[in-house]
């Protein structure tokens, strides 16, 4: 194969413009073209990984098939690109300075002095290189800001990099933010000039803008900025706020987006097939009917973090052409008083995962009325061991039932922490648990054995599916047969360990240990969600 061609994008103004998205549509315009492509996020905070950073200031960790924690773009890229990403696709400034310190320390150096540069723009340039193997194109997005300290050292990477490939095998996007400043009733162009400015100083030229703004942009300002920045005119594209995420890919497209981008990197000329994905947009943005659903969870100021979860929803509206509307309900604030008020009119109701106690009396009620009343529900990873709770105590009459999660000396742990288990790459790990934060994972994919005639087997339609783990806990095999007898059916299984469960009796009441929404795409939605907002689509209420 030929060698990789790069297109680096930057930041500019400020966070929260939306980069990964850009960077995502990109990708898909591209791969609908037929080009192999794939996608890296540099992130240059100083975290080894997002895996312990707290969902409230981070957002969700997006989980990869390999058993990376990562940042929530991949998440994005996965999502557009309908592709396995893995470890090397993303990678943060204390990954590269633990991977320098670790050679020094072994001596591989032979007693040179460490520096920024080469050392560790090196070991950033090798990073970005290895996820472009095999590609024909790498999309390098570099988190943050420009201007940002921490950030230099990547710049100065992907600089090199262009200089060293050549101008036909790389490219510079930058976005920026042009504000509307409403009193004026004008778009200004200054941050995005000076951010530009900001690039040169460190020898980045770009070669084309993305102006985020919320409006959209005359000829006349894109002229300008092509001519105060020095990029061509058919090189400033406009991205205004849009209806949908997935909108975006068409905005660009719309702007001819691909023919510069083939000219900078001397490829043939692009024709992508966004057939598909055009009507499943239409239907994200006036969809025929509509279906409320009730996300009970506790981290609701911050729904960045359900964020595979609640576009896990869209997929499957898009594909169902229905919008699935969200009733956020706080479990800390839901209880057998309020329930049938706050419940009663919603057609299914989802319990997402979740770490730690605060919240869970809520969520259980909510199971117990979903499983009552006969509403669809859906239970992920701890929403599935709530729903094990729920059952032994309400249907096995064991009161004392809970998971050690909450109560690690419980008499009756229907979900324990079990102590070694084998990882996503085969590799046996043994559990380490000393602190909430410190204990090992279950992460990434895992198959589970599926029962036949079950309603998962109904739903998945074979054997055997692959999903995405991310938990400390299992459900206790010691209990497996007395919920069984009494209508808990295990539905899935992997190794001996419970992967999912159902009722008997029920039109649909699923919990399953893995997170489903960690493979759910635009133009693939995963089954269990798809089929849960079915049932509650026929549910009618
Ligand atoms: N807290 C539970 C566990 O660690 C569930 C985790 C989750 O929902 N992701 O097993």
């Amino acid at each position: 194969m030929s060698e990789t061609k790069y297109i680096f994008i930057t930041g500019g103004v400020l966070s929260s413009l939306g980069k990964g998205i850009a960077s995502a549509s990109i990708a898909t315009l591209l791969k609908n073209s037929g080009l192999k492509v794939s996608i890296l996020k540099a992130d240059p905070y100083i975290n080894v990984d997002p895996g312990t950073m707290s969902p409230l200031e981070h957002g969700e960790v997006f989980v990869t098939d390999d058993g990376a924690e990562t940042d929530l773009d991949l998440g994005h890229y996965e999502r557009f690109l309908d592709e396995n990403l893995s470890q090397k696709n993303n990678f943060t400034t204390g990954r590269v300075y633990s991977t320098v310190i670790e050679k020094e320390r072994r001596g591989d150096y032979l007693g040179k002095t460490i520096q920024v540069i080469p050392h560790i723009v090196g070991e950033i340039v090798r990073r970005i290189k290895k996820a472009g193997e095999g590609q024909e194109i790498l999309i390098v997005e570099i988190g943050g800001t420009v201007g940002d300290i921490e950030g230099l050292p990547f710049l100065e990477a992907i600089r090199a990099m262009r200089v060293e490939l050549g101008k036909k095998n790389a490219m510079n996007i930058h976005l920026t933010l042009v504000p509307y400043i409403k009193v004026a009733g004008e778009l200004k162009t200054k941050p995005t000039q000076h951010s530009v400015g900001e690039l040169r100083r460190i020898g980045i030229t770009p070669d084309m803008i993305i102006c985020r703004s919320e409006i959209p942009l005359n000829r006349d300002l894109k002229n300008k900025i092509a001519i105060s920045c020095g990029v061509d005119k058919n090189c400033v594209i406009e991205s205004p706020d849009s209806a949908s995420i997935y909108q975006i890919p068409l905005t660009f497209l719309n702007q001819n987006i691909l023919e510069p981008i083939a000219e900078n990197l001397a490829l043939k000329k692009l024709n992508p097939n966004m057939s598909k994905w055009d009507s499943l947009v239409k239907r994200v943005i006036a969809p025929n009917s509509e279906v409320t659903i009730a996300f009970v969870g506790k981290y609701l100021d911050l729904k960045e973090s359900y964020k595979s979860l609640t576009e896990g929803l869209i997929h499957a509206g898009a594909t169902l052409d229905t919008k699935v509307k969200i009733n956020w309900v706080d479990s800390e604030k839901l209880n057998s008083e309020n329930v049938d008020k706050i419940l009663k009119d919603v057609s299914g109701v989802l319990v997402p995962g979740g770490f730690g106690e605060r919240g869970i009396d809520g969520k259980m009620t909510a199971i117990n009325y979903a499983r009552i009343n006969k509403i669809p529900f859906l239970g992920i990873c701890l929403g599935m061991q709530l729903a094990i709770i729920e059952f032994a105590r309400n249907i096995l009459n064991i009161k004392d039932a809970n998971s050690m999660e909450f109560d690690p000396n419980t008499k009756e742990p229907l979900i324990y922490l079990i102590d070694s288990f084998i990882d996503a790459n085969g590799k046996k790990q043994i559990r380490t648990y000393k602190s909430p934060l410190g204990g090992t994972m279950r992460l990434g994919g895992y198959d589970c054995n599926i029962k036949p005639n079950t309603l998962l087997s109904k739903i998945y339609d074979t054997k055997k599916t692959r999903e995405r783990h991310r938990h400390r806990y299992e459900a206790n095999p010691k209990y497996r047969e007395i919920l069984e007898k009494n209508g808990l059916i295990v539905s899935g299984e992997s190794d001996g360990l419970i992967e999912a469960i159902e009722l008997k009796n029920h039109p649909f009441f699923v919990g399953v240990q893995f997170h489903p929404e960690f493979t759910s795409r635009l133009i693939s939605p995963n089954p269990v969600i798809l089929n849960f907002i079915e049932a509650s689509i026929k549910n009618g209420r």
